[in-house]
C-alpha cells in the first residue's frame, strides 16, 4: 500500500501557504508512477503557486519493492524509522535499508534495476574515490553510482558521479571491478545484521578495514 497524507506548506521564499501531498510510503508494483516521481524528483517537489518558488520538501519516506523484496526507509538525519522488519513479520528474505538523504534513496533504486547489489557498490566507489588525484582531498566528496554503460571503445563501464565542494565530475570505472568486490563481498558470507542497514560510506570503509587487517 502507498499512503500519502495531505499538509499546508509555506513557501520558503513568500510565505503563502498551500497544500502539498506528502507521500509517506510508496509501493511500487502497486503505484508504479510513484517510482517515476521519485527518479525526476517531483515526488517531493513544492512549487510555489503564487510566486512559482520551487523547492525540494524533505520529509520521511518509506520505499516498498515487494518483487525485489526490498525496503528503503528514507529518514533524515536524527529521525529514527518507526516500525521496523521486525514488526513486518511476513517479509521474510527482505533486504531492509536506511538512507539518509534523497540522493542516497534514488541510488538504491538505481542499484535495484540494474540487479546489483548496493554493498558492492559502496566498497566500489570508496576505492575508486581513492584513486583520484592526491593533490586533492577526496574524502568528503559525494559520490553516486550513475548506472552501467559502455565507453568509447565498446568496453562495459559503470558511471560514478563524483560531486565535491566546487565542482561536479564523472567518473567511469571497468566492470570488472564490481566483479572483483563482489567477490570480496561475498567471501563475507551472507548479509547479517538486525533491522534497517545503513549501507553507506561507513559501510565500506568497515569493509575494507577488515580486508586491510
Ligand atoms: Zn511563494
Amino acid at each position: 500500500m502507498s499512503s500519502a497524507g495531505d499538509e499546508t506548506i509555506p513557501c520558503p521564499e513568500c510565505k503563502h501557504a498551500q497544500p502539498f501531498t506528502v507521500w509517506s510510503s510508496v509501493n511500487i508494483q502497486l503505484n508504479p508512477e510513484l517510482k517515476e516521481k521519485i527518479l525526476d524528483r517531483t515526488i517531493n517537489k513544492f512549487v510555489c503557486e503564487k510566486c512559482q518558488h520551487s523547492a525540494s520538501v524533505a520529509h520521511p519516506m518509506l520505499y516498498h519493492d515487494m518483487e525485489r523484496k526490498l525496503m528503503v526507509w528514507l529518514v533524515y538525519e536524527g529521525a529514527i524509522p518507526q516500525g521496523g522488519p521486525s514488526a513486518m513479520g511476513s517479509l521474510e528474505s527482505y533486504r531492509f535499508r536506511r538512507v539518509r538523504s534523497f540522493e542516497a534513496l534514488m541510488e538504491k533504486i538505481m542499484i535495484e534495476d540494474e540487479k546489483l547489489d548496493d554493498r558492492v557498490i559502496e566498497v566500489m566507489k570508496l576505492t575508486a574515490l581513492s584513486m583520484l588525484e592526491e593533490k586533492k582531498d577526496h574524502t568528503n566528496d559525494k559520490v553516486y553510482f550513475e548506472g552501467s554503460g559502455l565507453n568509447k571503445k565498446g568496453d562495459p563501464v559503470m558511471s560514478l558521479a563524483i560531486i565535491s565542494d566546487d565542482q561536479a565530475g564523472q567518473l567511469s570505472v571497468p566492470h570488472g571491478f564490481y566483479s572483483e568486490v563482489a567477490r570480496l563481498i561475498e567471501a563475507k558470507g551472507p548479509e547479517t545484521g538486525e533491522g534497517w542497514l545503513s549501507i553507506d560510506r561507513e559501510y565500506a570503509v568497515n569493509v575494507l578495514k577488515d580486508v586491510d587487517t
